[in-house]
């Protein structure tokens, strides 16, 4: 084996925007046949917006969007700087959290005017003994149809309303995935949101097999399930709980625009937010390996 061809391959990559870390990061990725793609910052752009407001009884949309804030400012998920950036757009000041604990891959809560307030997603609520009736849930299942996700909110233990968010799917994504596939390797999505809004997302781009509802600390598992079936898995992603399944993938693809720890895990980093580099990616370490072996 020749270090020099596999520095060349690392060459060619970066001319194509698609920084390998070092020439052993190209040696784990022999024989990728499966790209999972993370969902929320990978496929979509991650920059969210709050596109409808539905309170629920004895709440309006201005009291609604009031409490939801004021726990989501607290918050470093792109969903809640989405509930911010339409609660400033809309008030001037927003009331004071307090006890506000994060909650990964659920929502988050806290106290707010002296009540507690509940934010994420559906199961998060009925897991806290808050019940969601048959109308709202209809309405929730609605919007996931669409590809958006839908954060539920509960102010003193009773659903207050829906925030309905929209994320919006990266160009080229579709396109990225039909290279996928045309050059004979399978896809999967890979998201913490639902069934519903990832299975959306995916028709959308052309991948059918989606594992949703996957809590952050199970990604990795995800990945070596796939491996434990066999299949030499690549996995592009971006945020801090994709990092553990970039470290796990026989291959690690990190957006640039991503967190560093994701940076740090991945074995790949693309420089440009355009997943069409993807197959690019993959091809080249398949060719690097060819040469040299
Ligand atoms: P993803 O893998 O899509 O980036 P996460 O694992 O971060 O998603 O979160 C999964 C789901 O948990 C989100 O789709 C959302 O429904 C809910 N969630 C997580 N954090 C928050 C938050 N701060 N506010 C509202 N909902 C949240
Ligand atoms: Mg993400």
């Amino acid at each position: 084996a020749t270090p020099t061809a596999l520095m060349v391959g690392v060459g060619r990559g970066a001319q194509l925007g698609i920084l390998i870390k070092g020439p052993e990061a190209l040696e784990t990725s022999r024989g990728i046949d499966t790209v999972v793609l993370d969902k929320t910052g990978t496929v979509t752009t991650g920059r969210m917006t709050v596109t409808e407001i539905i309170p629920v009884a004895g709440f309006d949309s201005g009291q609604l969007l009031r409490f939801a804030a004021a726990v989501e400012s607290a918050s470093e998920h792109p969903i809640a700087a989405a509930v911010v950036a339409r609660a400033d757009a809309e008030f001037t000041t927003l009331p004071e959290v307090e006890h506000f604990t994060a909650l990964p891959g659920l929502g988050a809560r806290g106290e707010v005017d002296g009540r507690e307030v509940v934010v994420g997603r559906a199961t998060l609520l009925s897991d806290n003994g808050i019940m969601i009736d048959t109308t709202t849930s209809e309405r929730i299942v609605e919007a996931q149809h669409t590809g958006a996700t839908v954060v539920v909110v509960a102010v003193g233990n009773a659903v207050a309303g829906l925030l309905v968010i929209t994320d919006v799917i990266k160009s080229g994504a579709r396109e990225a995935v039909d290279q996928l596939h045309r050059i004979g390797l399978r896809t999967m999505l890979l998201s913490g949101d639902n069934e519903v809004t990832a299975n959306a997302v995916a028709a959308r781009i052309g991948i059918t097999e989606v594992s949703a509802g996957v809590l952050p600390a199970e990604k990795a598992a995800a990945i070596a399930e796939l491996q434990a079936a066999g299949r030499r898995v690549a996995m592009v992603g971006d945020g801090v709980n994709d990092a553990p399944a970039l470290a796990t993938a026989d291959l690690g693809l990190a957006m640039a625009r991503g967190t560093d720890i994701a940076l740090r895990s991945a074995d790949i980093i693309l420089v440009r937010d355009d997943l069409r580099v993807v197959p690019d990616a993959v091809l080249l370490a398949h060719q690097t390996l060819r040469t040299i072996h």
